[in-house]
């Protein structure tokens, strides 16, 4: 093993895992941050362990559905039409996988990386001390109508086919299962042995202080740029200066396109907006995390209150908030949660990292001694302690036993 640290840039869900797994794999440990840990995408997210989640938004068809999505100002898809021009080529690539044949693939793919998310998170805590962070639950998929539920029949058969079969409660069984839940919700399918994350934000601040309590490093820092001597990466340039290493993991979330840049590569990676609302000190709590249908978005029971956080909105990551998604995640939490009352709301927005065919890029870049662990898209916080897993056993020069060339990080290199 060389004497000459790995570094690890980008402090959220997924690079902290992977801090953490190579930490106790025996590497010296650099991990460098712009900004605090965890404040990210990473941040704000659902919390949900989505090991269901496999579903790709390109599901068949999509590219006949898309222009009626984004001009029904009632439906969770919104655009930045600014940016749309720039948008075009990753978009394009984006809809050809809406076909059933990509979607069985794309499902295929995912399920090793979120399928057991649950244990892979309790496996990256064992002995850390942090293990209160990850609660068991089950998780409701509620619906207006029982025939809203079977217009979403695709999607269940395949997550019936992966172990996934839901008990489907209709009418008063809803509200015997969740009070909370308003009369316009009719259905509600339920699945056991989910789980969720109480503060997803503090949660990876946590995971990285561990890994500085045990001797790794933590630096703030920006970086600026790379050197490679004969192709093999030597150092990492910062803001703060300048850090050698023998490998250099990229986890920069939706910012790997700027890193890739730096390194004159062109990634195709965009990002897919996303929003929360945040209600504190709210009056009663769902029993169990949700997916609220007519929304698109998860609610969780957070250690700061209520949080209800999802939508897409296609833009870039360089523009501020929106106010349709914050309203129709105001509006849609109104109506399953008729009676709530709240002191405040606090409200966030964050980038979904996405590729076109919504798997990450995990791997080595060639023989660079250059990896990739980004692009995670809707699943970044259940996927983020396998990544960090594999790429751990990567740098060890040890071939984890998974089949990688779906993640291959040079199919959307140029
Ligand atoms: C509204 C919403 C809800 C979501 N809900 C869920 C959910 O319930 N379950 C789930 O699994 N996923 C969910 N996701 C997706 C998930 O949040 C992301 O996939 C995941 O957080 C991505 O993690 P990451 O570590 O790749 O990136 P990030 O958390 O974005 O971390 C990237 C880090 O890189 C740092 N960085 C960037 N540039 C530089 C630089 N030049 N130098 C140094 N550091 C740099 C940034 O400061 C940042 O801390 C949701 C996302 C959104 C927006």
């Amino acid at each position: 093993m060389s004497n000459k640290p790995v570094i690890v840039i980008g402090a959220g869900i997924v690079g902290a895992s992977t801090a953490l797994w190579l930490q106790r794999f025996g590497h010296e440990v650099i991990l460098i941050d712009k900004g605090a840990p965890g404040m990210g995408a990473s941040y704000g997210n659902a919390g949900l362990i989505a090991q269901w989640g496999f579903m790709p938004v390109t599901t068949p068809g999509l590219w006949r559905k898309l222009p009626g999505y984004l001009l029904n100002p009632n439906s969770p898809l919104f655009m930045k039409w600014g940016y749309f021009p720039k948008l075009i080529p990753w978009l394009t690539r984006f809809l050809s996988h809406a076909t059933d044949a990509e979607t069985r693939r794309i499902v295929g793919a995912l399920l090793p990386l979120v399928g057991d998310a649950v244990s892979d998170h309790k496996a990256l805590v064992q002995g850390t001390g942090l293990e209160q962070w990850i609660a068991d639950s089950k998780l409701g998929y509620a619906y207006t109508s029982r025939k809203a539920f079977d217009a979403d029949g695709y999607g269940w058969a395949m997550k019936r086919a992966a172990g996934f079969a839901p008990t489907v409660l209709t009418g008063a069984e809803v509200r015997e299962e969740e009070p909370i839940l308003g009369e316009d919700f009719q259905c509600l399918a339920v699945l056991e042995g989910q789980g969720h994350v109480l503060h997803p934000g503090q949660y990876v601040a946590a995971l990285v202080d561990h890994v500085t309590d045990r001797g790794g490093r933590f630096v703030q820092a920006e970086v600026k740029g790379f050197q490679r001597e004969q192709g093999r990466i030597t150092r990492v340039e910062t803001d703060q200066g300048n850090f050698d290493c023998h490998a250099a993991v990229v986890t920069s979330g939706i910012w790997s396109k700027e890193m890739m840049r730096m390194l004159g590569l062109k990634v195709q990676l965009e990002t897919e907006r996303g929003y929360h609302v945040l209600f504190e000190n709210p009056s009663e709590l769902p029993r169990n995390p949700m997916m609220i249908s007519t929304g698109a978005f998860g609610v969780t029971p957070m250690s700061d209150g209520l949080r209800c956080a999802g939508t897409v909105e296609l833009g870039d990551h360089h523009a501020g908030p929106s106010d349709g998604p914050i309203k129709l995640i105001r509006r849609e939490a109104k109506r399953a949660f008729p009676r709530l009352s709240y002191s405040g709301t606090q409200e966030w927005m964050g980038f979904r990292p996405s590729t076109p065919d919504s798997l990450p890029l995990i791997g080595q870049i060639g023989d660079s001694g250059i990896y990739t662990g980004f692009g995670h898209q809707h699943l970044g916080l259940t996927a983020g302690p396998r990544t960090g897993q594999l790429l751990a056993q990567m740098i060890g020069g040890s071939a984890p036993n998974l089949d990688l060339a779906p993640y291959d990080p040079t199919r959307y290199l140029r």
